[in-house]
């Protein structure tokens, strides 16, 4: 490449760097496990649609694997993928100082092990002297680095409707005010009804509908407040949802280990730890073998394209279910078994956590905003991709990430064969040539 055209393409970088205006306020919306195509009937809902005239729809977001919560609330906040940024699940076991991480409110999770491995972009917000004001979303609770966001709705289980709304009003308000630079709004209720009914139940839909009119009034809030022209909004989820048929598809571990054998198991469902004793290793290694439908994994011979095998807590033996199956120790020791009832609150009829390119965990990302286009179509993007994303619009230098810069720059100084290389799967090439340019 010639002096002359490094210049220009310098000259391009510049320009970027300052197109975005760097007291834009971002409303960032953590919808947990809205599956891509929840949103499809998009004629019924009105508050989707009217976010998706005026801004950006991807086809679909690829999690991070593993296709749960927490790893990819991380994954999405930092950029890394989870055996960079440490948070590879939703339950987890530190062998050394035999302390656990468990998903909800419980102490030691708060533990700075579990965090520190990485920034999350709120941490790097308030050491740039920002504010970040962050409602029920899981972690602002905990002091990540030595540090904690301006404001912190502490999560609770399944925040209601009305925990949604006057979040919103409240996020609002103090973006308008300048009593903050970035907001975040977490919400739970579609993970937890798609885990009772199932991905294609009644209920679903309801929720999907009432959350739709959550966003009407979210569209309504902006407009009334003037917002519009100052306010990036951006919504997306963890991971999406698949039908998990009754009493049909479990693995029970005990019918083919000693589960005497086994120091500590973390996590029931479609991906399990197991540390065994070390003189049955390979006896439990050779026994998981021979079951059907899932696969049993030494550390190092995890794929490497799930980017999770070299993450600190990850067990001596990963478990992966194939889709739609579900493993546990026994049946009649889950908790939600309920002796055999199919009612709510017993057996769940949907679950997630498997491969993550496996259709149904794909989520889904919206933006509208002065940043964004407008009606724009895009194709899908990964988790890792979301933070650039985010940063870009906050005027703020990315720290190192695994998302791919070419979201937001590729098309614009013309960098298609670097860009390509950052990815590794097909589905790449396509995305870029879709991405050209979130931004308007
Ligand atoms: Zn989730």
């Amino acid at each position: 490449m010639t002096r002359a055209v490094l210049n220009i393409l310098a000259a391009f970088i510049l320009l970027l760097s300052r197109c975005c205006d760097a007291n834009r306020k971002l409303l960032v919306f953590l919808i947990d496990g809205f599956r891509y195509d929840y949103m499809d009937d998009l004629q019924n809902l009105a508050g989707f649609r009217e976010i998706v005239e005026n801004g950006v729809k991807v086809d679909y977001i690829t999690p991070d694997f593993p296709s749960l919560s927490y790893p990819n609330y991380y994954s999405l906040m930092t950029g890394r993928y989870c055996e960079v940024h440490q948070m590879t699940g939703n339950y987890m076991w530190d062998k050394d100082t035999m302390k656990e991480f468990l998903i909800g409110t419980n102490s030691d999770s708060r533990l700075p092990m579990w965090w520190d491995g990485s920034e999350p972009l709120w941490v790097t917000m308030q050491k740039l002297g920002k504010r970040v004001y962050m409602y029920y979303w899981p972690g602002c609770e905990v002091t990540i680095l030595g540090v904690r966001p301006t404001f912190c709705e502490e999560y609770v289980y399944n925040p209601s409707e009305k925990n949604l709304t006057d979040s919103m009003e409240s996020a609002l308000n103090v973006l308008k005010s300048n009593k903050a630079d970035m907001a975040g709004i977490y919400y739970e209720k579609i993970d937890v009804e798609g885990h009772h009914f199932g991905p294609r139940s009644p209920e679903i839909q309801r929720a999907i509908r009432s959350l739709d009119q959550a966003f009407q009034i979210l569209n309504q809030k902006i407009k009334e407040k003037n917002m519009r022209d100052d306010i990036n909004v951006v919504l997306f989820s963890d991971h999406g949802m698949t039908d998990l048929k009754w009493m049909e598809k479990v693995i029970e571990l005990d019918k083919y280990i000693d589960m005497s054998h086994i120091i500590k198991m973390m996590d029931r469902g479609p991906v399990v730890s197991l540390w065994p004793k070390q003189d049955k290793f390979e006896e439990i290694y050779q026994n998981l073998s021979t079951v059907d439908n899932m696969n049993v994994y030494k550390k190092q011979e995890i794929p490497d394209r799930f980017h999770y095998k070299n993450g600190r807590f990850v067990s001596t033996l990963t478990l992966i279910a194939e889709p739609g199956w579900f493993i546990t120790e026994n049946k009649a020791k889950l908790p939600f078994w309920n002796n055999g009832t199919e009612e709510a609150g017993g057996w769940q009829h949907g679950w997630h956590g498997y491969d993550n390119e496996f259709m149904d965990m794909r989520g889904f990302f919206l933006a509208q905003g002065p940043d964004f286009k407008m009606n724009f179509r895009a194709g899908p993007i990964r988790t890792v991709d979301v933070y650039n994303v985010l940063c870009k619009t906050l005027g703020i230098e990315p720290l190192p990430n695994n998302g791919s810069i070419g979201v937001w720059m590729y098309v614009r100084i013309g960098q298609y064969m670097a860009e390509i290389q950052l990815f590794e799967n097909l589905e790449s090439e396509v995305l870029i040539t879709h991405r050209a340019g979130f931004f308007s």
